[in-house]
């Protein structure tokens, strides 16, 4: 292993300053857009070896592989403004009804509601259900009441956000009256697929957040639709790389990790940062740091903050962020003998034991991305379905040998959902495992997630689970959308905070950041009533029964 410091061939003077944006998912390339576009010098590392989508990820055999198959929701307006700026043309399929399916068959559909009459939210959702859920009896349904009301609430101010979030959304549920079959048929795989936990070991306040956002707020929030062809990277990541690197010279590491961040102890600015190359082991150090922009997850953050005793001395809420956990997840696809024609190409299992705990979703590729079939079977001539199926909360499933996947696949799951995968052969397979990947919002973690500004001003972070405070957005939950914005919100705030500037200072401009959609009136009359209303309530120290 060797050590030298990496030179930077342009001074700070003459080229504004110098960020590090650690980690390349959604949020860091956020960031690195934000900060580029304001002439500031950006160098983007991680640990993956292209973070750029310019060499896609292949099978052993030549054929494409994503890790996840990743929905793009009706209210994602920064990511469909970032479409339309890099000019990819139409790279997404049409809005797509999702199943959801259980050892009994068939158990609801969500269609695509933008393509009805538009009512008040939740009246249309609510009718829908007369004729898209398959079994759930009525009383069932009904039992939901009580949860419209507990997320009227959430937001009536931060202590009682910060109560909900203390909850598990299990026992919130429960204490709500909501039906164990309402429970177990429709909101345990929603948040198992939503939020990669069970219920019982989620946070109540992000699991409302979730809800509202993605199928309350409006009666088409729930319309989904994903990429075409080919993957997110190669579609969305390749061209924002090649524009930043050629109009703002962006300099990608990938392949590299951050190891170690060296902060002043005694001024607590961020000097240098230390990488390490996945493949030789080399230690190298960025020395010329102005700012760093911590775009990574739980455990990125518990392997950087271990290795940086400044940083973690002078930030502690970065260690108690580390100290969260994350979840791990398997993504398996199948390559099929013949064509299964079931009616949904996006699909939810539901209370099936095989899953040991975990939540699944499969998604028929050969439906999704039919118009380039070919590319979905690399050399070889395409000869039936292709079926990419994600684990979440997934270490059972993550310790079974990857035959014992494929069978569990083929035999104990979707023949549940199409007669025709009995008759199937899997002609190709691949499975892969992704221990620790996404951030767990469990019960009481609110407050340790990190924060956007730490307490090293020069020390931002971006994700899905950074808390962002006055520049909150309408984006929740694990969320490609949520990611994206607070990487601009991280590059915007050391931007606004003047604590760095770019080549031409009077260009340094913040990047536009697009709200979601309002919330509609009834939703914003609620929740004025409910505040109104439960003021004087707490006042004469009532609590909501939930709460007692
Ligand atoms: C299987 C799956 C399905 C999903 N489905 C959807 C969906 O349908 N719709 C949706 O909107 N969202 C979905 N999500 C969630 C969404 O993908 C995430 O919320 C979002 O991508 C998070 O982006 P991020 O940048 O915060 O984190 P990440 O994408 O996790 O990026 C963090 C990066 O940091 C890197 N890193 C960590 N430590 C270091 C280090 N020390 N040095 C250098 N690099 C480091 C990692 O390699 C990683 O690339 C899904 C996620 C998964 C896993």
């Amino acid at each position: 292993m060797q050590e030298r410091a990496m030179p930077h061939n342009t001074s700070a003077g003459q080229r504004g300053s110098h960020v590090v944006v650690i980690g390349a998912g959604w949020a860091g390339w956020g960031a690195a857009k934000g900060l580029c576009e304001a002439g500031v010098r950006v160098t983007l590392v991680d640990g993956m070896a292209d973070p750029t989508g310019s060499q896609p990820v292949t099978t052993k055999s030549g054929k494409p592989f994503e890790a996840g198959t990743r929905g793009f929701w009706k209210d994602y307006p920064n990511i469909n403004a970032l479409t339309e700026e890099l000019d990819v043309g139409s790279i997404y399929t049409g809005f797509t009804t999702s199943a959801f399916w259980s050892p009994d068959g068939l158990e609801a559909t969500a269609p695509v509601f933008g393509e009805s009459p538009q009512w008040p939210s939740p009246l249309g959702q609510v009718l829908a259900t007369v004729t898209n859920f398959k079994r759930l009896p009525v009383r069932d349904r009904l039992s939901i009441a009580g949860l419209l009301y507990a997320i009227l609430d959430l937001n009536r101010s931060d202590r009682v956000f910060q109560h909900y979030d203390d909850l598990n959304a299990q026992a919130l549920f429960v204490r709500l009256g909501i039906s164990d079959r309402m429970i177990d048929d429709f909101l345990r795989p929603t948040l198992l697929v939503g939020l990669f936990k069970p219920p019982e070991e989620l946070s109540a306040a992000v699991a409302m957040e979730l809800l509202y956002y993605y199928a309350l707020a409006h009666q088409d929030s729930f319309d989904v639709r994903w990429i075409k062809s080919k993957s997110i990277a190669e579609h969305l990541f390749q061209p924002l790389s090649r524009r930043l690197v050629a109009r703002h010279d962006l300099r990608v590491l990938g392949g590299t990790l951050a190891r170690r961040l060296h902060v002043s102890a005694a001024t607590h600015v961020v000097r240098s940062v230390e990488l390490q190359d996945v493949r030789t082991g080399d230690i190298t150090v960025l020395e010329d740091v102005d700012a760093v922009v911590l775009a990574v997850g739980a455990k990125g953050l518990k392997a950087l903050m271990s290795e940086s005793p400044e940083c973690s001395k002078a930030a502690p809420e970065l260690v108690a962020a580390a100290s969260l956990g994350s979840i791990d997840v398997v993504s398996s696809r199948l390559w099929l003998d013949r064509y299964v024609p079931i009616a949904y190409p996006a699909n939810v299992f539901s209370r099936f034991s095989a899953l040991q705990g975990a939540g699944g979703t499969f998604f028929m590729l050969d439906q999704l991305q039919r118009d380039s079939e070919q590319a979905l079977w690399g050399d070889e001539p395409p000869q039936g379905s292709v079926v990419a199926s994600d684990f979440y909360n997934a270490a059972g499933i993550a310790a079974m040998p990857d035959q014992e996947i494929m069978d569990c696949l083929m035999h104990q799951l979707l023949p549940f959902t199409h007669p025709e995968f009995r008759n199937a052969k899997v002609v190709d397979a691949e499975v892969r495992r992704y221990p620790g990947s996404v951030s767990h919002f469990s019960p009481g973690s609110f407050r340790k997630r990190p924060p956007l500004e730490t307490s090293i001003p020069s020390i931002v972070c971006a994700g899905d689970w950074v808390r962002m405070g006055d520049r909150e957005h309408g984006a929740k939950g694990l969320c490609q959308e949520r990611a994206y914005v607070c990487g601009l919100e991280a590059a915007n705030s050391l931007i606004r905070r003047n604590l760095v500037k770019g080549s031409d200072p009077s260009k340094t401009l913040q990047h536009p950041v697009i709200p979601i959609r309002a919330d509609e009136p009834q939703v914003v009359l609620g929740r004025a009533l409910n505040k109104l209303v439960m003021g004087p309530i707490e006042g004469f120290g009532l609590k909501l029964p939930w709460f007692g």
